[in-house]
């Protein structure tokens, strides 16, 4: 756990906390951005590719 200052009132609050305590701004944003998305789509696939190839593989 960190702790992370409030854009708007530079209240100090915990990472984990959705809402600054003090002035109830957001804190939070979404980590996962695109970039992690399309990290774990690609794996996603290239593993269900490599899936389909085994597959032909072993059928035939
Ligand atoms: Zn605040």
């Amino acid at each position: 756990m960190a702790l992370v200052a409030c854009p708007r009132c530079s209240h100090n609050a915990s990472d984990l906390a959705f809402k600054c305590s003090q002035c109830g701004s957001r804190l939070r944003k979404r980590k996962h951005s695109l970039g992690a998305w399309l990290l774990c789509g690609g794996a996603l696939l290239g593993g269900l590719l490599i899936l389909g190839m085994l597959g032909q593989l072993l059928v035939g």
